[in-house]
């Protein structure tokens, strides 16, 4: 039987190799996107999820991340949620409740409580480093401050045929406190149907909220359009509508899978990266960008692979 798994940015490559061996073996896809958004919410170098995330204006780091399951629809999503470990375990433990599957601050802080999920501060020293330069930057220069964002967004197909999708994320950095984005939305970050496939989305969460942009991948997935199509036409679609309406629009970067296990990506910006393995492909990170109002990726080269490392390596210090 087929299985995949794909996931937003580079940061995903050690969670999926992870996962893609057992998922080979019959680690379900549930199992599958917990396991690998761990892993990446765990490193505390990737500064935009989970320990180390960025952090508010408040300098308080607040993590959104939903779970769902492609065969129930159920679905637990949680918003600005602080010190708790890994966000993605406490969305995942509520998709498995009827009502109340969408908590955000004090009531998802307790949620996590009561089923005994671990706390941790998520604020590091390096987190602080980077807020306090921001700060100073943004006073000095004028610059925008809501930079420094990625969302990790996964979606996972296992041998039965089960499909999951999981985000997580620290959302924008220097938001305002309590601001949630895209990320928990149903539909607008995340979205998957077993049936169909699955999509989610990284970006401005303020403009991909716009266009219910998973959603809207999904529904032209079962229109009968090829995950690259849907991904396509689903961007540039919402991009065209944005700029027409508001004269620009935020970045929108997104990847999907249907429930063969075909995968598509697209963005309306000139560095996005992704990361997909499946049956026939070994985990391999993908280099996408948006000329003239198409997507093109390929393999990421030896070259940037290791300038990547390197930059996060040279971060740990
Ligand atoms: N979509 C996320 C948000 O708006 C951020 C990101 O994916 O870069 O919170």
């Amino acid at each position: 039987m087929k299985w995949g798994i794909i996931a937003t940015w580079r940061m995903a490559l050690e969670g999926i190799t992870e996962v893609s061996r057992d998922l080979e073996k019959g680690l379900s896809a549930a199992d599958a996107i917990e396991k690998a958004i761990m892993a990446v919410e765990d490193y505390p170098f990737y500064k935009s999820v989970g320990y180390g995330g960025l952090p508010n204006e408040n300098c308080e780091v607040e993590l959104d991340s939903a779970f769902m399951d492609g065969d129930t629809l159920s679905f637990g999503a949680i918003g600005g949620i602080r010190d708790f470990k890994n966000p993605i375990s406490v969305a995942k433990k509520l998709s498995e409740e009827r009502f109340n599957s969408f908590l955000v601050g004090i009531g998802a802080e307790e949620y996590a409580h009561k089923n005994g999920f671990e706390r941790k501060n998520m604020l590091t020293d390096k987190a602080i480093k980077y807020y306090n330069d921001r700060v100073k930057e943004t006073l000095e220069k004028g610059l925008s401050p809501y930079e420094g964002h990625d969302t990790v967004g996964m979606i996972s197909l296992d041998i039965k045929g089960k499909m999951c999708v999981g985000t997580s994320t620290s959302g924008l950095f220097m938001k305002k406190r309590g601001r949630i984005g895209d990320s928990p939305v149903a539909g607008s970050g995340f979205y998957v149907d077993s049936e169909i496939g699955g999509a989610t989305a990284t970006g401005l969460g303020e403009d991909l909220m716009k266009g219910c942009i998973s959603y809207e991948i999904v529904r032209l997935m079962a229109e009968g359009c090829h995950p690259q199509e849907a991904a396509d036409r689903a961007v540039e679609k919402l991009n065209q509508k944005l700029i027409k309406r508001r004269g620009k629009a935020g970045d929108i970067s997104v990847v999907c899978m249907n429930n063969k296990g075909e995968w598509g990506a697209a963005t309306n910006i000139d560095s996005f990266n992704f990361v997909v393995a499946g049956k026939d492909q070994k985990p391999a990170v993908y280099l996408a960008k948006n000329v003239d109002g198409k997507t093109i990726y390929q393999p990421a080269t030896k070259e940037w692979l290791d300038a990547y490392e390197k930059r996060i390596e040279n971060s740990i210090e």
